[in-house]
């Protein structure tokens, strides 16, 4: 237990409504200074297996649980992260370095709607309708399925975790959470929020811990029904590799070197301005979009507007109201970050602006970085950054374009700026991703399928998609009555 900015966290696992301590510890460091924030339990074996079992009771009472009462209590958990929503966004900036001001209006209210997103889905939306095979009714439930292990990254801790948590909770499944090492800290603050909220104790559990270490414990148990991953290609490798030996379903959304498309007719303020979003949570988002593809008509022009504009990005502590770029999340992140920007340079990308750390503000700071890059077999176009670097290459026709976008291992996500519908209509269509933006980004519906493509992931979340993973599907056949083979 500990206090940070006057609240009091427990830095342990969260196991069968109890706190649980290991002898093992690791340190929680904030990016904004480097400062040891907490020594947080390190789950290892015995860990996960007290939690695997503890969510197994959990889930002989939830699983149980009517559908209604499930929801409700979902609405109340929800109702205590409203309350709680400045702590929660003061917290999480401290440990994993976004900004504040994003927790606050966005982020935060938003991990309280997933739950009562869901919540809703499961009262309104779930069931199918009955139907009719030559006399026979066809009657498909969405039955709980087990317990369910989630792993998530530090880049938004409690907002993705809760877009797991949630449809997990409202399936009837129990649940073992596996925190970044990186960002655990919000995940033990719900835990809390959940016993308050009259949770049963096992159906939500919190395993602490370094991923190599404690995963494949949690992984590899027979018990564990579902896993729903969120992370990097390398660890869903990993993961695949031991879940496949209990043949455990896996989701896994992974990385992306999104193309970022803009066509000669594009609204050119538009485009500066959604290119400028793809520095958000300096750059460790997922779905930006990376690599800009630019009309060879408007090249230069979008470039110099473009660079124009990240002059005014203001880069500093991410508690500030004023500023626009936070840290990077850990020095060894900021390492890899500069490695990738520093091979670039050697290989003869261009460099536009940035290229380095931002020694001015000291700390894990890396200054808005753009390259410009006609190899499209370079490192720099190819592999994901996770920082804030991105780098641009023109193109010619729609063609190229598509073809482009479609040059990486990857397949998350795509924006893409024109005013014509046709031409946004085509792209759409032939670009591979799991999400595609045409004139807008970052516009999420709960209710829309999620995840990527190709490397960037396997299946589908949101909506009824979460509940097709999270659920045991069943189709129960009625024969008409004196029915007779
Ligand atoms: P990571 O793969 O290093 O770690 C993710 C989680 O996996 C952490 O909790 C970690 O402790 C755990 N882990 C590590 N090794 C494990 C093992 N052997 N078994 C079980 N768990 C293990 O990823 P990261 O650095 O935390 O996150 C960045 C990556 O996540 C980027 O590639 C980013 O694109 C991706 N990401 C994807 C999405 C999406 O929705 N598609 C969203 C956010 C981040």
């Amino acid at each position: 237990m500990g206090l940070l900015d006057g609240y009091s966290i427990s830095f342990d696992h969260f196991i069968g409504g109890e706190r649980v301590a290991s002898e093992r510890h690791f340190d929680d460091i904030s990016p904004i200074d480097g400062s040891v924030v907490a020594q947080i339990s390190a789950g290892g074996r015995h860990e996960a297996y007290l939690a695997v079992t503890a969510a197994e009771k959990g889930f002989e009472v939830w699983s149980r649980t009517p559908r209604g009462e499930r929801a409700s209590l979902m609405r109340t958990i929800a109702s205590i992260i409203e309350e709680r929503v400045e702590i929660l966004a003061m917290v999480e900036t401290i440990d994993n370095g976004s900004l504040l001001r994003s927790h606050i209006r966005s982020v935060m209210p938003r991990v309280a709607h997933n739950f009562r997103f869901f919540a809703q889905y499961l009262e309104e939306s779930l069931d199918h309708e009955d139907f009719d095979t030559r006399g026979h009714r066809n009657h498909i439930t969405y039955d709980p399925a087990g317990p369910s292990l989630l792993i998530s990254p530090w880049n938004a801790p409690l907002m993705l975790e809760t877009w797991k948590i949630a449809p997990a909770l409202a399936a009837g499944n129990s649940v073992v959470l596996k925190p970044s090492e990186w960002s655990p800290l919000t995940a033990s603050i719900l835990a809390d929020i959940t016993k308050e909220a009259g949770l049963p104790d096992g159906v939500f559990n919190v395993v602490q811990g370094i991923g190599e270490e404690v995963g494949p414990h949690l992984v590899g148990d027979q018990r564990i029904r579902r896993i729903s991953f969120t992370g990097s290609v390398p660890t869903a490798k990993a993961i695949a590799q031991v879940a496949a030996k209990n043949l455990t379903p896996c989701s896994f959304e992974l990385g992306g070197k999104s193309p970022f498309i803009v066509f000669g007719d594009a609204d050119l303020d538009l485009a500066v301005k959604l290119a400028l979003d793809q520095y958000d949570n300096a750059g460790q988002v997922c779905l930006s979009g990376t690599r800009l593809l630019v009309d060879e008509s408007i090249f230069e022009v979008f470039i110099d507007r473009f660079s124009a504009a990240v002059v005014e990005l203001r880069q500093g502590d991410p508690r500030a109201e004023a500023v626009d770029l936070g840290p990077q999340i850990h020095p060894e992140h900021l390492e890899r970050i500069d490695g990738f920007v520093q091979r670039a340079k050697a290989n003869g990308s261009k460099l536009v602006f940035g290229g380095s750390k931002n020694d001015e503000l000291g700390g894990l700071y890396y200054r808005p970085t753009l390259f410009v890059e006609d190899r499209i077999d370079s490192e720099i176009f190819q592999e994901e950054v996770f920082g804030p670097v991105l780098v641009a290459k023109s193109f010619s026709g729609v063609e190229e374009a598509i073809q482009l976008a479609n040059s990486t291992k990857f397949g998350l996500a795509g924006v893409i700026v024109t005013s014509s519908q046709e031409i946004a209509a085509r792209v759409s269509s032939e670009v591979v991703a799991g999400t595609i933006w045409n004139n807008c980004f970052f516009v999420r519906d709960l209710g829309a399928p999620f995840g990527g493509s190709k490397s960037s992931g396997v299946g589908r979340e949101g909506g009824q998609w979460s509940f097709d993973f999270f659920c045991d599907v069943k189709n129960s056949v009625f024969a008409p009555t004196g029915w007779r083979n």
